[in-house]
């Protein structure tokens, strides 16, 4: 059978929950420096590399300084993630812009920050000098329409997909930025998500190294960077083989010796903008079992659910579950795991096979760390958890109290509507 490891065990959850109660994120140190330099090391091939951490997957200041300790500059995408990233003093081109339809406010933003701007389409040309002018370093993101293909078959559907200019846009308006005072370019692209391939980046690559070969011949523009954005998946399931790192980057540095290098562009830098790679095996949601129902299925309900982790709900998305000290007891039980959301989708997990589980066990819910916290919501009036460091000494840091109902109805304030809430 295979098995998922949990970076934390029973002992230490009954120790950590005296003082915290569940359900929570608990997040690895350890796991994620380990995880950064070898991303690093993967690339030490490229001068200019530089990892952008796509604050959206888990956008908590604690981490975001984490990885800045290990050399990661910050992708955004609003303006909120923007001022979190000011507010840590990330700077210039420390942080990446990656955003669509995006507001004039952050466009403002961004440029106020001298953020690398990418641009998601060709009108945003102008929308952007209008709102708050071109700046000298600007990056665009391709979108090559079709069906997206490596050897192993189809990855995705970037023809569906409302991202990035087409290859004729992206010639108009390199030639466009640089008539409006753009002085060096980058490229950008995101083409399929969570791949589960070392192919993955390289194909990307090759994809984006001929095209920015084209645009400078066809545009004659200074291209610095090229930028392959996120995608790197994670094995969800304990059977999927987890990519390795160091084989990627070697794919990717074959490609540029091949295409880049003769072409007299072997000084571009390679910019990467990895979330779920970065953080999310690096995360439990730690939950315990409080009710347990026989009707015509089996059901176990947890103090955690949907608003703790929304992916199981939203994409059908599978999440592992070990339970804390039952880790090498037979899987003889068939169990839906439930939130209490008045929501029949608020399941982590239909028809699982796990160990008999009694009310008070504690379920690890793996790899919640891109994606999950972020995700949350408030439905059903459910607050949001907290968020925990498991420190590199062993020791246990909040990194982000649980939200209190004072929170919840903090968006009244203006008015005494509520003013008999007892809190
Ligand atoms: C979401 C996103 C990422 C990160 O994606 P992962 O799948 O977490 O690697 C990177 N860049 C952009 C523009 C994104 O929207």
């Amino acid at each position: 059978m295979f098995m998922k490891k949990t970076f934390v065990t029973k002992e230490q959850i009954e120790e950590i929950t005296k003082h915290y109660p569940t359900p929570f994120h608990i997040y690895d140190e350890k796991g994620i420096r380990e995880n950064a330099r070898k991303l690093k090391q993967a690339f030490s091939w490229n001068k200019g590399f530089k990892e952008y951490f796509a604050v959206k997957a888990t956008p908590n200041p604690f981490i975001l300084n984490m990885l800045r300790e290990e050399g990661c500059g910050v992708d955004c995408s609003s303006y909120t993630e923007l001022m979190l990233s000011e507010a840590l003093d990330f700077s210039g081109h420390e942080i990446m812009f990656s955003s669509n339809a995006t507001p004039a406010e952050d466009f403002k933003k961004a440029r106020e920050l001298n953020a690398i701007i990418n641009l998601d389409d060709f009108t945003h040309i102008d929308f952007l000098e209008k709102v708050a002018g071109i700046p000298e370093v600007i990056s665009c993101r391709y979108n090559p329409g079709g069906v997206f293909k490596a050897t192993n078959g189809i990855m995705d559907n970037p023809g569906d997909a409302k991202y990035g200019f087409t290859k004729q846009q992206l010639i108009d308006g390199f030639l466009l930025l640089k008539e409006k005072g753009a002085k060096k370019f980058g490229i950008h692209s995101f083409l399929a998500s969570n791949t589960i391939s070392n192919e993955y980046y390289p194909t990307l690559a090759g994809i984006l190294f001929e095209l920015a070969v084209e645009l400078r011949e066809k545009t004659g523009v200074d291209i610095q960077f090229i930028n392959l954005s996120g995608g790197i998946g994670i094995p969800y399931r304990p059977e999927e083989k987890a990519n390795d790192i160091l084989a990627i980057g070697e794919g990717v540095r074959k490609v540029y010796e091949k295409i880049l290098v003769p072409a007299g562009m072997g000084d571009v830098a390679i910019y990467t903008e990895l979330g779920r790679f970065m953080l999310g095996p690096y995360g439990h949601l730690i939950a315990k079992a409080v009710h347990e129902k026989h009707i015509y299925k089996e059901y176990i309900g947890l103090d955690a659910s949907a608003v703790d982790l929304m992916r199981p709900a939203m994409y059908g998305a599978y999440h592992h579950i070990t339970v804390l000290g039952k880790e090498n007891d037979a899987h003889d039980h068939v169990y839906d795991i439930t939130g209490s959301l008045c929501e029949n989708n608020d399941k982590f997990a239909i028809d699982r096979e796990l160990p008999k589980i009694e009310i008070g066990d504690y379920l690890v819910i793996h790899d919640t760390g891109a994606h999950g916290y972020a995700m949350g919501y408030n439905y059903n009036g459910k607050l949001k958890s907290a968020e925990l460091l498991l420190k590199e000494n062993g020791s246990v840091q909040l990194i982000r109290r649980a939200e209190t109902p004072k929170d919840y109805f903090a968006t009244f304030d203006f008015s005494d509507i509520l003013k008999n809430m007892k809190y």
